[in-house]
């Protein structure tokens, strides 16, 4: 495994908080990520995790530093449905404005999700989206599967 990149972006406000300028509550650290609560949470402790290398979005970041945010997050998911009596959560990641994204550094949310008769949901019922799916036709699957595949 390659050694860690240590990249920082001196504008970006997650990378102050990794280099330890901006405080954070924090959860979690290993040798490539972070995790801390969300400062503006939609719900009881809605955390963040990031990678400590700077990434404005998915698509920059190396697989080392992926693995790193992934590996954090089994753990720290049941860590907080557990310390929050949450009965589900989300994991959200939003890379580009049009999808949300306000934070240019590559982050994963993790969002408790309540029952609203649950009292913590008075601080939040967490992520709430609409999904209304259409269909996969199978002429537009084929085209799809070989585009993404030779991408890959
Ligand atoms: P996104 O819209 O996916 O870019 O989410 C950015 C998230 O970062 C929001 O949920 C903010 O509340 C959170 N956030 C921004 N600044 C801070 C900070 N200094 N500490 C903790 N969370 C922050
Ligand atoms: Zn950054």
């Amino acid at each position: 495994m390659s050694r860690p990149n240590q990249s920082q972006d001196p504008e970006c406000i997650f990378c102050k908080i990794i280099a330890g300028q901006i405080p954070c509550y924090e959860l979690h650290q290993d040798e490539r990520a972070l995790a801390f609560l969300d400062i503006g949470p939609l719900s009881k402790a809605h955390s963040l995790v990031v990678p400590k290398a700077h990434a404005t979005t998915i698509d920059e970041l190396s697989s080392e530093d992926a693995a790193a945010c992934g590996a954090i997050l089994p753990r720290l998911s049941k860590a907080i449905t557990t310390a929050t009596g949450a009965p589900a959560c989300n994991i959200l990641q939003n890379n580009g404005a049009l999808a949300g994204q306000a934070v240019g550094h590559v982050h994963f949310h993790v969002i408790p999700r309540f029952d609203p008769a649950q009292p913590e949901a008075e601080e939040g019922v967490g992520l709430r989206f609409d999904w209304t799916p259409n269909k996969l036709e199978a002429d537009k699957a084929q085209a799809l599967q070989s585009a993404i595949r030779q991408g890959l």
